[in-house]
């Protein structure tokens, strides 16, 4: 199953981290600034499947797949032989000076797997946020128009561009202005905090981002609305069912791009190829990257024929998009989701742990909420009794699963999401396992809060 025969077993031989994680911590304090943080600093010898182990030999259970990247898993066998092969044929021309073929299968399977049968056109980037800003040159080039239309919650990446479409201001944005002009938020149909409770929140939320859209840019000068399907760094809130929908139909009613971000949601993650597909919404435009390309750097933006091709030649582009080894990469990441049954397997994966999530929300008024679809599930905690987040108690229990050897991370506007994204080849031992260590991190939490 994993190119190393790594055992597929949690073991800890030291605490976490362990003294050769330590070490490297402290030279990475002095090498590296404290900006770029680290959510668990394990440092990494291999990874595969369910498991990561560390300089320390100890072996830790995924729920992270390094932010929904690995989901083929890591090194994962046929990504591995065919990045192997072409690193030793030619690592880089640049696709604009001297172009190869797997750039361009890569793009004609984009065209044909991403939602909607209509004619598209895909180019290829290195990184999730030059995937938004691009999609949203494109739509801006072939409209003619400037607003950009975001939400709340969303995050789209730490660009200039990306940033300012992202909603949260720590860490993201803080003292990193000016910010791009013409971007303007909407209100998010977020359920669980809809202020007239979910059976409203898709009308509602729609018809207000509606009304404020009109009254307050004019849908005539906006080129583009950009939205994540589920949203990822947000919270993982999944829209009311029918926003997206009416969002999608008001766009098309007035000639707005409509922009997916899936860059989280995309290849098998949520039980679908593309989230959008769960209610058969059709992007002009989708942005993808993160599991693309079992984690080597790529990310695609595709889009309709005629809004891709508007833009002049030499005006998209860039030194290392859609390089060789990514592109290989990425064949081998969509024939193993094929192979493997990897939109079945994610579905599964929901199966598995949302009943046992609801069980320990039934258990602990900790948890406000249980969301997410397939692979991409969360918990919400707040303050028993109340919404009000609860982010210290949510750092706690994080920490608690990570000194036990779980990978899980953390998410949402107000730090208080616990959210796991199991690589998809995860074996179901460890799947349960992580989670009877989440359910033992939450009962040695309130033990410890009550005795404190
Ligand atoms: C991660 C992410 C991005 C940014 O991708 P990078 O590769 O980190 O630039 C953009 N949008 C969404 C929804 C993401 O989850």
């Amino acid at each position: 199953m994993t190119p190393q025969n790594l055992p597929q077993e949690r073991r800890l031989l030291t605490e976490i981290p362990g003294p050769r994680s330590r070490e490297l911590l402290e030279r990475k304090l002095s090498a590296v600034p404290g900006g770029v943080g680290t959510t668990l600093p394990v440092f990494v010898t291999r990874a595969g499947g369910g498991v990561v182990e560390d300089v320390d030999g100890n072996s830790l259970i995924d729920f992270g797949s390094g932010i929904a990247v690995t989901s083929v898993g890591n090194a994962a066998p046929r990504v591995v032989e065919r990045v192997r092969h072409q690193v030793g044929e030619f690592t880089h021309t640049c696709f604009m000076v001297t172009p190869y073929e797997s750039y361009v299968e890569v793009c004609e399977r984009l065209n044909a797997l991403t939602p909607g049968d209509h004619e598209k056109r895909t180019f290829l980037v290195n990184s999730g946020a030059e995937a938004v800003e691009n999609a949203v040159k494109v739509a801006r080039h072939a409209t003619g128009r400037q607003a950009v239309v975001v939400f709340d919650h969303g995050y789209h990446g730490r660009t200039l561009l990306t940033m300012t479409l992202t909603a949260k201001n720590m860490p993201y944005k803080h003292r990193f202005g000016p910010y791009a002009p013409e971007v303007y938020r909407m209100p998010m149909a977020y359920p669980f905090r809809w202020p007239t409770g979910p059976e409203n929140c898709a009308t509602e939320a729609a018809a207000q981002a509606i009304d404020q859209i009109t009254k307050q840019i004019g849908a005539e000068n906006v080129a583009a609305v950009v939205i994540e399907p589920i949203q990822g760094e947000g919270g993982f809130v999944v829209p009311a069912r029918g926003f997206l929908g009416l969002i999608a139909d008001f766009c098309r009613e007035n000639g707005i791009v409509f922009i997916a971000d899936e860059v989280q949601t995309g290849f098998a993650r949520t039980g679908h190829l593309f989230a959008c597909e769960d209610e058969g919404i059709v992007p002009d435009i989708i942005c993808t990257a993160k599991g693309i390309a079992g984690g080597l750097p790529l990310a695609g933006v595709t889009g309709r024929a005629e809004l891709m091709d508007a833009v002049h030649v030499g005006g998209l582009g860039g030194t290392y998009g859609g390089n060789p080894l990514a592109c290989e990469a990425a064949l081998a990441v969509l024939e193993t989701i094929e192979r493997e049954g990897l939109v079945e397997r994610a579905r599964r994966i929901g199966e598995i742990m949302l009943p046992r999530l609801r069980a320990l929300a039934g258990r602990h008024d900790l948890i406000g909420d249980v969301r997410g679809r397939g692979a991409m599930i969360a918990i919400e905690l707040v303050k028993p009794g109340t919404k009000e987040p609860d982010p210290a108690a949510t750092a706690a229990i994080a920490r608690r699963c990570h000194a036990e050897g779980l990978i899980v991370l953390t998410a949402g506007t107000y730090g208080n999401v616990l959210r796991f994204l199991p690589p998809l080849v995860i074996p179901d031992h460890l799947l349960e396992e992580g989670l009877t260590l989440l359910e033992k991190a939450f009962s040695a939490h309130i033990t410890a809060v009550q005795g404190g």
